[in-house]
């Protein structure tokens, strides 16, 4: 087997996160327990998520000249991702605060920085894109240079694979560039103007239903349910619901990150697109036995564990 090369364009922030007994009101200061700083963006937790998954990863994307910028590229290259076409801009790196509380409910502020200044694809930008078996990208770079990406990935025969998160509409240019669309059911909801959840019987739409309207968009989409798993559907007529590995759940955050960054892996490989979904299930489950984001992301070895 061939190691497959993805690149990611998305953001890298750095998560400021404080635990705390409650959130604070407006107004209200609480004394918290502790502080971590963590690697964070979903570009960057992707393509970290990519690399464990045994990807070689390239991240497209740009930090500050900040001293947050220095931690978050040698975060990422400690991590595996190749840094070569990371940015430096004049300024802030993109950072996220972040207050958890006892509970685990959070509240999260992000101050994009540097990640709203990655516009122009460069020349050698283009040839990595060209030159990558996948392109994974979210959408929390500007859209511009999201579907500049992935015109170009099209144009040379790279698969393009899209995480299309935060919610926001999607340019035709860009929906045409896609070969995998992959949402959890609120961004699927907001895809395909289809309730998050039903008013007369307060249940979501069924997943099939849900891929089913996303494939007006685009020719192969995923859709994440948590613990239900994930469902696949493409205009071959193929429609599955692939169940996710039973574990205990500690912590959910980033799940969908290590979901998607595996699949990215599993689909560059050249397996079978509904094969990679179960992989990357496995990958999703694996990430929610441990706390924090880029930390309980699991490694080739554990993923093949739960997937077996
Ligand atoms: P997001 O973090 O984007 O909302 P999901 O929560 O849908 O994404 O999780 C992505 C994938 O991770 C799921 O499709 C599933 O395969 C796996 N996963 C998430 N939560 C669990 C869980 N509690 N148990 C097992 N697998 C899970």
């Amino acid at each position: 087997m061939t190691v497959p090369r993805v690149v990611v364009v998305g953001s890298v922030n750095i998560d400021l996160v404080v635990t705390a007994p409650v959130l604070p009101r407006p107004g209200e200061t609480v004394l918290g327990h502790d502080f971590t700083q963590v690697a964070g963006g979903k570009g960057a937790n992707q393509a970290i998520a990519a690399g464990r998954a045994g990807g070689s990863t390239a991240l497209i994307g740009a930090i500050g000249s900040d001293a947050f910028g220095v931690t978050l590229r040698a975060r990422l290259a400690g991590a595996g991702v190749d840094t070569s076409l990371l940015r430096i801009r004049y300024g802030a790196s993109g950072v996220a605060l972040i207050v958890v509380d006892d509970g685990g409910e959070n509240s999260i502020v992000v101050a994009p920085g540097a990640n709203a200044t990655l516009v122009d694809l460069t020349a050698p930008e283009l040839d990595a894109i060209a030159a990558a078996d996948v392109l994974l990208c979210q959408l929390e770079v500007p859209v511009e240079t999201v579907t500049a990406a992935a015109v170009a990935a099209r144009a040379a025969g790279t698969r393009v694979v899209l995480n299309s998160t935060p919610v926001r509409e999607l340019p035709d240019e860009l929906l045409a560039a896609v070969d995998l669309l992959v949402v959890n059911h609120i961004e699927a909801a907001g895809l395909t103007n289809l309730p998050v959840v039903d008013v007369d019987t307060g249940d979501a739409p069924d997943g099939a239903v849900l891929v089913d309207a996303l494939l007006e968009s685009v020719p192969r989409a995923v859709l994440t349910r948590g613990a239900d798993g994930a469902w696949y559907g493409d205009r071959d007529g193929v429609l599955e619901h692939v169940p996710a590995p039973v574990v205990d759940a500690v912590d959910t955050t980033g799940a969908g990150d290590a979901f998607t960054g595996a699949l990215a892996v599993a689909w560059g490989e050249g397996r079978d697109v509904v094969d990679a979904v179960r992989w990357a299930s496995a990958a999703g489950a694996g990430s929610v036995r441990r706390l924090g984001a880029s930390v309980g992301l699991p490694g080739r070895q554990a993923i093949d564990e739960l997937y077996a």
